[in-house]
This record gives structure tokens, sequence and C-alpha cells, in this order.
């Protein structure tokens, strides 16, 4: 049955995969884009999810163009490494802000309809770095920490009204917040993961396809890894 999906930072990257996924399989598919253009083909809303007025304006849009939003997916994050003696009090908020404060600014607005309706599915995207930990990230890994006890809160909140809260927790994918990295980092990166390769955006999309579609139901609270094996154990 075609749901309509937000995918909040889905204008490139893991999120534009998840977004096609989703209109592939014949969702009616919004996403959010912040600076760039909007990507073609896709009903395109303009929000920063910092801004919780602004998120719930571009919700409201794509309830009055697509229908009230029955799949959402939190996929906009940034990182702002630093190590943690250099790290000011900005640079810890910022990935807070955008990556779990965007979260609630996401969820608020859709979840009451999502109660109405008796069915929902949330993702949000996380991090194997949220278990293991890394250098340079405290304030990144927190932020995707934070997401797992979000997400298992309101999935024991709203599990009795069909709706389903889960995380799914990336390793390294081929997108641009990995090709920031200096080359060497890349590569020493690389010969930690058991699969010697990075994910692409679309072995990620076919996890929240999974996490988001009908025969899910009854998955709610769990932590993904899309990881090629890197964050096995946790
Ligand atoms: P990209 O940097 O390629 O894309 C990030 C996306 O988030 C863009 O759409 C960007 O929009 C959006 N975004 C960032 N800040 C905001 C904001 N304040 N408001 C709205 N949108 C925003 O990242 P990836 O595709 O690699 O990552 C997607 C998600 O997956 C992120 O949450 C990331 O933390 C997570 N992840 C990525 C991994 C990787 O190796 N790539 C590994 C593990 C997790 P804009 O174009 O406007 O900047």
């Amino acid at each position: 049955m075609p749901r309509t999906a937000l995918v909040l930072g889905g204008n490139r990257g893991i999120g534009l995969a998840v977004a096609r996924h989703l209109a592939a399989r014949g969702d009616r598919v919004a996403v959010s884009h912040r600076t760039d253009e909007p990507p073609a083909g896709l009903f395109a809303v303009r929000c920063d999810v910092t801004d919780a007025g602004a998120v719930t304006e571009a919700c409201a849009q794509v309830k009055a163009e697509l229908g009230p939003v029955e799949v959402l997916v939190h996929n906009a994050g940034i990182t702002r490494d630093r190590p943690f003696a250099a790290m000011t009090a900005e640079d810890f908020e910022a990935p807070l802000h955008t990556n779990l404060l965007g979260a609630y600014h996401g969820i608020k607005p859709v979840l009451r309809g999502m109660m109405r309706a008796r069915w929902g599915r949330i993702v949000l995207m996380s991090s194997t770095v949220a278990l293991s930990g890394a250098v340079g990230q405290t304030n990144y890994a927190a932020s995707k920490a934070g997401l797992i006890g979000f997400a298992r809160s309101l999935a024991l909140e709203v599990a009795g009204h069909g709706i389903t809260v889960n995380v799914v927790a990336p390793g390294y994918t081929d997108t641009d917040m990995v090709a920031a990295m200096p080359e060497e980092k890349r590569q020493s990166l690389l010969a930690t993961v058991p699969m010697r390769r990075m994910a692409t955006p679309g072995e990620v999309a076919a996890a929240v396809g999974y996490l988001t579609g009908e025969d899910s139901g009854y998955v709610t609270g769990t932590v993904l890894q899309v990881d090629g094996g890197v964050g096995m154990g946790h």
C-alpha cells in the first residue's frame, strides 16, 4: 500500500537514496532540502531541521500536497570533528542541534496524525560511532547515541498505536560526508572494516526500506547496523 513519506535531509547522499528507494516502491515521497536545489522528480520542501517552526511548516506543506506523513525518516546530520580538548561549546552543540534535536522537530508535527491513523513508521539515522565511539567525535557520537535512547523510549510510548520507531546505524558510506575525510584517514578506517569497503547509499536505503515497510510491523526499538561487520557484537 503506497504511503506518504518525508525524508528530512533528503536532497543528497544517503537521504536521497532513501527517498528514491521509497519512491521506487510506490510511496508518495517528499524530501527536505536546505541549501541545494531540490532533487529532480521528488516533492521538496525547504527547511533547516534546527528550526522547529520551519520543520512544522514543511510538514504542513507535505500534508497539503501528499497527505499526512505516515513514514518519517530523520536523516539530516552533520559532523563537527575536533579533539575534545579543542572543542568549543558551539562545536559540541552543533551536531546535537541537527542530529538529535532535529529528530524532535521532525517527529513532533507528525506523531499525532500517525497515532490517529494507528499506523506509522519512524526511522532515525544514527551511526556505528554511537556504539563504538570515535576519536574527535564526542559531539557526533553523543548525538547519534542519543537517537537510540530517544527511539527506544518513543517506541515504547507508541507501540500500542501501531507505530514503530527504529534506528539505522550505518558504517562508512560513500557520500560527501566521507569524501570530506583526508584520504589517509579514510584508508586506515577502511582497514578496520571486515568487508574492506564502504557501504553504498543504496545499501543503507534498503535497510530503511525494510523498517518503513508493511512487513516490519513487529520490529520496533531496534538498531539495524549496516556497517560491513565493523560494529558486530554491539
Ligand atoms: P551528507 O553530508 O552527504 O548529507 C547530509 C544531509 O543532511 C544533506 O541532505 C544535508 O542537507 C542534510 N542536513 C545537514 N544539516 C541539516 C540541517 N540543519 N537541516 C536540514 N538538513 C540538513 O551525509 P550522508 O548522506 O553521508 O549522511 C546522512 C546521514 O547518515 C547523516 O545523519 C549521517 O550522520 C549518517 N551517517 C553517515 C555515514 C557516512 O559514512 N556517510 C555513516 C554513519 C551515519 P544540505 O545539502 O542542505 O547540507
